[in-house]
């Protein structure tokens, strides 16, 4: 921390300049703009732009996500193409033959490892264009009217502190978190909970669980002490799924599922206590059974079961949405999360504000929560943190709102950003994640297509299965 602020010093000092000669242009903001949300804390109270800059600004930022989207259009389109070429190569190989020789069973297998290759890059492609690389830009606008917003807002924000008002804002009473009540009977909403539970296993809808012992038990013991600080009056109860979408959702009732792919994009334990904040926040606010009909629920886990049982018939024509709905980067949380909460801005709000507290009542550093959110909204690529992002209210406000609430705690020096616990834990996380995704290769399942070789240079790496091997049957327990 101290090196951090150190940083920022430095930082600050040379974009500060004296007002007389700081005719700062529009390319200094659209520099501003790439910088990490922490660092604007600092740097937006020395720095000021024209109303007219940041109108450029926004000007230069639509042309470069039309243009973007247009460059991603034109690949989908490429690989439509080259995705037509390979069906008719198979409809003329059906055409020489009532059934296979070996050289056309070779042909045949090298089509469909083709095929099953481009409809993934087709899938991520789309949400790369429809989500991730929105996001990026909603990113940088977020930033833009931040570093225009910011410094009033902290000037109102230390003004109520010195008038010893702080408290007078809404959740403002931190000190009697765990006795006040944000919500009432928390337990009412086990019983939900539990059913969808029920619901996911029964549609094989979940990624199987880590088996890790150390490490499910690590993220264990730190959402225990995240609940402990809260205002949940129901037990924590945590699952780790072994998918590599990053993510984490809670279901009503304390069910808490983190995917490993969060976990291993989380960089220090109080990146990793945010986020399991931000969704014990849910909790804790009921959000989820005020947003909940039980026939939503179930309609919902109804149709994400049709979908994977038509990929599970259908074969190699859906895998697209396969791996849209499951494979990596679009999952179930995602669904979840657009269905009953991510349409709520109100909610969304909340739970930033109380999971900053949260964190901050448990004695992690809250800012955590924010490098996390900035980390994947940065992302290279897009489409690794398209389900981060399920819920969109405008970045804006949400950043604003987690950085006021942070602005009102009190000060602590002795807030944790990262532990010894959780680099031995991110270790171990990555053995048994290599480990245990090798071994169910090894496992049976019902329907395989053939074998495919890795495609060499791989763009999207961490996105694809360890073979194109279509997976149609999940591993329960
Ligand atoms: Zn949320």
């Amino acid at each position: 921390m101290a090196r951090l602020s150190i940083q920022i010093l430095a930082v600050a000092m040379t974009v500060s300049l004296p007002a007389s000669e700081a005719s700062v242009t529009a390319a200094s903001l659209s520099q501003l703009v790439s910088r990490p949300y922490l660092d604007l804390l600092e740097l937006a109270p020395t720095v000021s732009f024209k109303p007219q800059e940041f109108e450029t600004l926004r000007k230069d930022l639509a042309k470069q996500r039309d243009a973007e989207t247009e460059r991603l259009k034109k690949e989908e389109t490429d690989l439509d193409g080259r995705l037509q070429t390979l069906r008719d190569q198979l409809k003329s190989l059906n055409k020489e033959a009532s059934s296979d020789n070996a050289k056309m069973a070779d042909r045949r297998k090298t089509v469909h490892c083709e095929i099953l290759r481009l409809e993934k890059a087709r899938a991520e492609k789309r949400v790369e264009r429809e989500h991730g690389m929105p996001v990026a830009f909603d990113n940088k606008l977020a930033k833009a009217d931040l570093i225009a917003q910011w410094p009033a807002q902290k000037i109102e924000i230390d003004r109520i502190i010195a008038e010893g008002r702080a408290r007078e804002r809404r959740f403002g009473d931190v000190e009697d978190i765990g006795v006040r009540k944000i919500s009432t009977d928390q337990e009412k909403d086990i019983k939900l909970g539990e059913e969808a539970v029920r619901n996911m296993k029964t549609y094989s809808l979940m990624p199987p669980e880590l088996e890790q012992k150390e490490a499910v038990a690590y993220v264990r013991s730190l959402a225990e002490r995240i609940a402990l600080s809260s205002d949940m009056t129901v037990p924590v109860k945590v699952t780790v799924l072994r998918s590599k979408e990053i993510n984490a959702f809670a279901m009503p009732g304390g069910f808490l599922f983190i995917n490993t792919g969060l976990l291993e994009k989380a960089e220090s334990e109080s990146e990793l206590a945010g986020v399991i904040a931000h969704e014990l926040a849910h909790v804790s606010a009921r959000h989820g059974s005020k947003m909940l009909k039980r026939a939503t629920l179930a309609n919902l886990f109804l149709q994400s079961a049709q979908i994977a049982a038509i990929v599970a018939t259908g074969g190699i024509a859906s895998i697209g949405m396969y791996y849209a709905m499951q494979g990596g980067f679009f999952g179930l949380g995602m669904l979840l999360d657009l269905s009953l909460l991510g349409v709520n801005r109100k909610f969304e709000a909340e739970a930033d504000q109380l999971g900053a507290q949260y964190a901050w009542r448990a004695g992690y550093d809250p800012r955590g929560f924010i490098t996390f959110f900035d980390k994947m909204a940065s992302e290279k690529g897009y489409v690794q943190s398209a389900s981060f992002f399920r819920t969109h209210p405008p970045f804006f406000e949400r950043i604003l709102s987690t950085f006021s609430e942070i602005e009102y705690l009190p000060k602590s020096e002795a807030l944790k950003v990262d532990t010894t616990d959780f680099r031995e834990f991110k270790q171990r996380l990555a053995d048994a994640v290599k480990k245990e995704s090798l071994s169910d290769k090894k496992k049976p399942t019902l329907k395989r297509e053939p074998e495919c070789d890795e495609p060499q240079g791989a763009q999207t790496g961490a996105l694809l299965p360890a073979s194109c091997g279509v997976y149609v049957t999940q591993t329960e327990e």
